[in-house]
Formats: structure tokens, sequence, C-alpha cells
């Protein structure tokens, strides 16, 4: 379409922006007429339909929220699902308005944690058809972290600590368990216990769903996805760490 590539926007020059050197804008690629179908669409199985309980860090009667399944490089990234299989534009108004009390209530419980200045709330929804919440805490000092690219930041990071992560996770469920529902992460035990062990029982409580992978960023939800039998998994990569990734 472009015989001239077009210019590089003005962001790529912002303080927040995570990379430097030359850029390039990537040719658009044409609209597809019918788009595939997201998790939980289609004949595609829903992944937070079908996770228990135990994958979660807080369950409630109507809502649950994970976490990655393992640290990452923001202070805590965590993802609040409606248990009824329901996109954001469906829901009734129970829902609606209990969305609204739930999304008050974990901003105010992340942003609590030491060190942690801001709690960027996100909606993409490009991967998934179940309803899902994100929300990335911004550590304290790191105005270079400040604004949109916040998600890719978590990926860039180097993770923070597993107790520092665990006990994160167990005082946010503690906070929601305040109001009701049950608190599922539980905070680190002592240290002396051999680190393997304390490696399992973090892969077994905080588990979230392998598919969706570490990483916030959906905007890697533009790459079409290929259904997951259809590959070995691939783990989650070296670098894969907060919301850079969701799908
Ligand atoms: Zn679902």
């Amino acid at each position: 379409m472009h015989d001239t590539p077009p210019l590089v926007p003005d962001f790529t020059s912002w303080p927040s922006f995570p990379f430097e050197g030359d850029f390039r804008v990537k040719h658009l690629e044409d609209p597809v007429p019918v788009e595939p179908p997201r998790k939980g669409e289609g004949s595609r199985e829903c992944t937070a339909c079908a996770a228990p309980d135990d994958a979660y860090i807080w369950v409630g009667e109507r809502w649950r929220v994970r976490a990655m399944d393992r640290p990452t490089g923001l202070p805590m990234v965590l993802i609040l699902e409606s248990r009824s299989h329901l996109d954001l534009g469906d829901l009734p108004n129970l829902l609606a308005a209990e969305l609204g009390v739930m999304t008050v209530r974990l901003e105010k419980a992340i942003r609590s944690l030491d060190g942690v200045a801001r709690v960027h709330v996100n909606r993409w929804g490009d991967g998934s058809a179940h309803l899902h919440l994100w929300f990335l805490a911004r550590p304290y000092g790191r105005l270079q972290l400040r604004g949109t690219f916040l998600s890719l930041w978590d990926s860039i990071l180097p993770p923070i600590s597993e107790q520092q992560w665990r006990e994160n996770l167990a005082m946010v469920a503690a906070w929601l368990a305040e109001f009701g529902g049950r608190p599922l992460a539980e905070p680190p035990r002592i240290l002396w216990q051999a680190p393997s062990s304390i490696g399992a029982q973090v892969s077994s409580s905080v588990a979230a769903s392998e598919e969706d992978g570490v990483g916030v960023i959906e905007a890697a939800e533009e790459i079409p996805e290929p259904e997951v039998d259809e590959i070995d998994q691939p783990e989650v990569g070296p670098s894969t760490g907060g919301p850079a990734g969701d799908r």
C-alpha cells in the first residue's frame, strides 16, 4: 500500500518506550473476512471454565482471581475472572455491578502492597471469550514505567523474588477474603524448607492455566494462535513474564 514506509510514531521517543534503536513500521496485513474463534468460542475449549478453583489465589461465588504461574517483572500481575462464561458486554446487571466492586477492591488490595505506586487495569479479550481483566502493579519510583508500556516492561524486567511474590499473593488473597470468598494463596513457608519443595507448592497452588503462559501483552493476541493440540506446548519462554501475553 505504501510506497514509502510510514514514519514511526512519536511514542517511540517517549521515556517510557522500552526500546531504542532504529524502527520500521510493520506492513499492515489485509483484514480477514471472518475472524478465528477465541478460546471459549466455537469448538475451542474455555481455559477459564475448565480451570479448577485451586488454580486461583482467591475464589468467590461469582468471581475468581488468578496469578501468573511464576513471578514476573512487576510486583504483582493478577487476572479477575467471572465464573460465568460471559464477555464484558454480556454481563447481567448483578455481575456488572459486582465487577465494579471487585475492580475497586482488587485495585486497592494491590496498591496496598509495599513498593506499589499504581495499579493499571486492562481488559483486552482478543484471546479468550471468557471475561478477564488484568491488574498490573507499577513499582513505586519507576517513573519510566508509567503508562501504556507497563505490560511490555513486565516481560523485560527481571522477575521479582519468589518469596516476595508469594507474600504479595497471600496478602492480596487475604485482603479479598476479608469481604468473603476463599483465599487460596498461602504465605511462603519458613525458609528452612528445601527450595525444591517451595517450588512445588507454587506450581500447585498458583498454577495459572499453562496455556495462557505468563505475560500480559494481550497484543500478542493479534498473532493467530495455533490450536493448542497442534503444537508442543512451548512452555513459557525464558523471558516471558507477566502480563505481556494473555491470549
Ligand atoms: Zn469460559
